[in-house]
């Protein structure tokens, strides 16, 4: 296919497309699947355009050819998976700038060294001559020289602490970014939650704490969600989503781990919590989304209730995070095929 066969075409499945095409057809794609202009969807569009990532493309090609919706998670999960480790390998990148910084700052402070030696050097040499001497003119000379190599000890100090300075600043703002882009990679955007990364790493520390396995684990997923999806939209979808998320959170104690690990799935790890405090936390979540009432703004429609399931877990033994975690999803099957809206104890 030639480039002006391929640009008359219209929108290509996979196609790559001239830069200056990308950002249009990025922003229409967007539209067309009604996925927000959120940076991460736009890496992604901009992806399967720039046609340099065969897997992005291959994905949303397959999902597109068997009917299924480009919605917001199966967008992330690609970020996730494909592009995410670029990011990361940009922000390890830093890493090259503390370098430079710390060599810069060696050499600053070796000219600083060499400098007050050879003060010091000069120092002794001229005390040394004031001693063996009583003529008044030698002892003036003496003074100018001492005050010179003075001088340019105070200019290599003043040169050493506005590096110092400096590179302080530096280092402070490449820790904050650091920090930052930590944060983000282990965040997600929808509920400001942990995703799956944050899970792993969290959980994980926190487990490693919990030596005697006094945890519990919770996952929850919300009942027949495809529906309120289908009925409502993707965008309502996405508002229960949120909604669930912040009852999640305001309803878990502070020292509790939640995570959006999947569409409408949630797992929250409850360090030194019974079975039956985490039975009883999880009832209040189940009972208060139940009772909460949305209502769409623009046209003031109610949107029908909702229910979720939920499956919790004591920690045994042996358990890593894997293992609790299995064992709490088993019990949450149970509570689906068990006719939702339930909270179930893993046996
Ligand atoms: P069940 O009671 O068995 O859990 O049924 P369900 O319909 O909730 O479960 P299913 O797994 O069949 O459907 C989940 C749906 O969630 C499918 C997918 O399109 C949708 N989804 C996934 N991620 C998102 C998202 O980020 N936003 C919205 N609005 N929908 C999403
Ligand atoms: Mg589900
Ligand atoms: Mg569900």
């Amino acid at each position: 296919m030639t480039t002006s066969e391929m640009e008359s075409s219209a929108t290509p499945m996979n196609a790559a497309v001239r830069g200056d095409d990308v950002a249009f057809r990025v922003i229409d794609f967007l539209f067309a699947h009604c996925l927000s202009t959120t940076p991460v969807h736009y890496a992604v569009v901009h992806a399967y355009f720039d046609g340099k990532h065969q897997e992005i493309s291959a994905a949303i090609d397959g999902q597109l050819a068997a009917g299924k919706p480009l919605d917001a998670f199966f967008v992330a999960e690609l970020y996730e998976e494909h592009l995410a480790a670029e990011a990361i390998r940009r922000y390890r990148g830093v890493g090259t700038d503390v370098e430079r910084l710390l060599d810069g700052l060696m050499e600053s402070l070796r000219t600083a060294d060499q400098g007050s030696s050879e003060y010091q050097a000069s120092l002794q040499e001229n005390i040394g001559s004031i001693g063996r001497s009583n003529d008044a003119l030698h002892i003036k000379q003496v003074a100018k020289s001492l005050l010179e190599s003075a001088l340019k000890a105070s200019e290599t100090n003043a040169v050493l602490k506005k590096n110092l300075e400096t590179a302080d600043q530096e280092a402070r703002q490449l820790r904050g970014e650091l920090e930052r882009h930590r944060r983000e990679t282990m965040t997600d955007p929808l509920t400001g939650l942990l995703n799956r990364r944050g899970m792993e790493v969290e959980m994980a520390r926190v487990l490693s704490e919990d030596a005697e396995g006094g945890a519990s684990m919770m996952v929850l997923d919300i009942d027949h969600f495809k529906r309120i999806n289908d009925t409502y939209g993707h965008a309502v979808g996405d508002v229960v989503i949120r909604k669930v998320a912040q009852t999640v959170k305001r309803l878990i104690p502070g020292s509790a781990v939640p995570v959006r690990y999947g569409g409408e799935e949630f797992a929250v790890l409850l360090p030194q919590c019974s079975t039956e405090q985490a039975r009883g936390i999880a009832e209040t979540i189940r009972d208060t989304v139940e009772k909460l009432r949305l209502v769409r703004r623009h046209d003031k429609m109610a949107i029908s209730q909702f229910t979720i399931s939920i499956g919790v877990a004591k920690r045994g033994l042996r358990d890593d995070m894997e293992s609790l975690f299995q064992r709490a999803d088993k019990a949450l099957y149970e509570a689906k095929t068990g006719g939702r809206n339930r909270v179930m104890l893993a046996a």
